[in-house]
């Protein structure tokens, strides 16, 4: 179930699922990105200053990679500033903290609360099609013998099934990345809605994870409180999924 916590006032939104690390998804009152001009520069360093000391690590140490709707997943490192084109972010030790970036594309946060590790991954519909979030988790798998029963997973907020109508050709390509396609698109009035965060749901039930928890909001609907790409005519500001290990 998801909660609102708040950071000196600013709020951020948690799920219960998660009781072992910090994971939780940032709202407007407290933004950390803005792809576009430097006039936020101030701002967003401290609120990074204030996340971090939520934390108990550096500024330094929250770290993020650059998102280009790639299914390029890499693993976090002390010694690593840079992730270029990378949509995956794998995270295995405490004195690091990984965040990324969203307006209406997908977040999604893994923890596998046995061995202590985790991701966050940026499933668009780019990423969805490529099946970004049960990649992530087969890497977890393969490289850090990661069992799926152990991994615990939130979806965050996200443009909602109420309001994300799509072409064709990215229907075609979202249909096929699950084996069971019902349920999770409609039309309404000669459109075709998808339901983006229960295609990434379905695609990591079909990974092995079995505990998922899915938040309601939409980044439209609930334009007030995050960040909607398609609502705000391409804003370059983000609300992030911000993970730390305990
Ligand atoms: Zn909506």
């Amino acid at each position: 179930m998801f909660y609102f916590e708040q950071i000196n006032g600013n709020r951020i939104l948690k799920s219960d699922l998660i009781k072992r690390a910090e994971a939780f998804f940032t709202t407007r009152d407290i933004c950390i990105c803005d792809k576009g001009t430097r006039v936020n520069e101030d701002e967003i360093t401290r609120n990074k200053k204030l996340i971090a000391d939520y934390l108990g690590i550096e500024s330094q140490n929250l770290v993020f990679p650059t998102q280009t709707h790639s299914t390029n997943i890499a693993v976090a490192s002390i010694s690593q500033k840079d992730y270029p084109e990378t949509d995956g972010l794998i995270l295995t030790r405490p004195d690091l903290a990984i965040f990324l970036n969203f307006a209406d594309c997908t977040p999604v946060i893994l923890y596998d609360e046995k061995q202590n590790i985790g991701a966050v991954s940026h499933a668009g519909w780019r990423g969805t099609a490529g099946k970004i979030a049960g990649m992530t988790v087969e890497k977890m798998k393969n490289e850090f013998n990661s069992n799926p029963l152990d991994i615990v997973a939130l979806i965050g907020p996200a443009i909602g099934f109420c309001c994300y109508d799509v072409g064709e050709e990215v229907f075609e390509k979202l249909s096929a990345s699950v084996s069971d396609f019902s349920g999770l698109y409609e039309i309404r009035e000669g459109k075709i809605f998808v339901d983006l965060k229960n295609i990434n749901k379905r695609q990591l039930e079909e990974a092995g994870v079995g505990r998922i928890d899915v938040c309601s909001y939409c980044t439209v609907h609930n334009n007030d409180l995050f960040y909607s790409y398609r609502n705000e005519n391409g804003t370059t500001l983000r609300h992030s999924a911000v993970l730390k290990l305990n």
